[in-house]
């Protein structure tokens, strides 16, 4: 295994974390992350990992009406997933999957803290939309710098967003945390078995989902993205039906919705790397300028869902 060390990121507390979880690991020091992370290494050859500083703002403001209050934005602390889920956007957004780990996480939380001194309103943030947060929580320390760090906060909520069930970490923090909530993505296991390779199965994300609920930590569920697959409405009315058996809804803090969608732009681009991936043909160009499936099939999603959770949020349709 190799590690790629930006120069300028040696002295960070959280990179000899890093380094002392792999003592074998070569090291390599380099000068900018990006000189290895834009080559165009095959997907898996290279055992490796990169440590690097963030540069650029690690803050983006969502599109409008994305989530449950109007000021909501993503923050990345990671680049890269170990999942491999076919309707991915990094499948397309990097030339290689090489996990990079930012680690000048005072910076990160000085850029978060000054956009929510300018904003008193109830505000959201989405950590990690280019990974997988919870599974790479071992190598990162994310969870035991960022879930404290929000809880300063009146009004300010961090959603942790996850396919993984690695919850011990979560369990370890040893406080149930008021401004984070652990969203899971869910989607029928038929569909988990064809479209997201290699992550947990439906019933080990439910038996995560079961235990934080029993210990009265807020849990999400993320019903995304909703496949317009061939007998959608009965994958899709069996597999509310398997949650409503399966998890107790009434103790969940919310629950959201959304199609798979994408901008013109990502949609072309995709389809030019998978040309075969059958969903991507299901889906057109809306009025709004998003590609995604047609009104009818949303229609039945929503309905289903909303019938599930009347809270439950409709993302960017409602
Ligand atoms: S778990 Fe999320 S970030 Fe990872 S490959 Fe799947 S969709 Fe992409």
């Amino acid at each position: 295994m190799i590690i790629y060390i930006e120069k300028d990121a040696l002295n960070y507390t959280q990179t000899n974390k890093i380094i002392s979880l792999f003592p074998e690991a070569t090291k390599i020091i380099i000068k900018n992350y990006k000189n290895i992370f834009d080559k165009n290494i095959p997907l898996h050859q290279e055992k490796c990992i990169v440590i690097a500083k963030i540069t650029w703002s690690a803050i983006w403001k969502t599109p409008d009406n994305y989530g449950h209050t109007p000021n909501t934005y993503f923050f990345k602390t990671s680049i890269n997933c170990v999942f491999d889920c076919s309707y991915c956007y990094l499948k397309w957004a990097f030339k290689n999957d090489m996990q990079v780990y930012f680690v000048n996480y005072d910076e990160i939380k000085k850029d978060i803290s000054e956009v929510i001194e300018k904003d008193k309103n109830p505000m959201r943030f989405y950590s990690s939309d280019y990974s997988d947060i919870l599974w790479s929580n071992k190598i990162s320390g994310f969870l035991q710098e960022f879930v404290p760090f929000f809880e300063k906060f009146d009004n300010v909520m961090m959603e942790v967003r996850t396919k993984s069930t690695c919850i011990q970490d979560i369990i370890d923090l040893w406080f149930v945390p008021k401004n984070t909530e652990f969203a899971f993505s869910l989607n029928p296991q038929i569909l988990i078995d064809k479209y997201e390779k290699w992550t947990p199965c439906l019933d080990d994300r439910i038996k995560a989902i079961n235990k934080l609920l029993e210990q009265w930590y807020k849990v999400w569920l993320r019903f995304l993205p909703l496949l317009p697959v061939k007998n959608y409405e009965q994958i899709y009315t069996e597999f509310v039906e398997y949650i409503k058996k399966n998890i107790d809804i009434k103790k969940l803090h919310s629950s959201f919705a959304a199609g798979l969608l994408y901008t013109k732009e990502d949609y072309n681009k995709i389809l030019k790397k998978y040309p075969r991936l059958d969903i991507l043909h299901k889906l057109k160009l809306e009025k709004d300028d998003f590609v995604r499936c047609d009104r009818e099939e949303r229609d039945f999603f929503y309905k289903i869902f909303k019938d599930l959770d009347k809270n439950c949020k409709i993302c960017m349709d409602e």
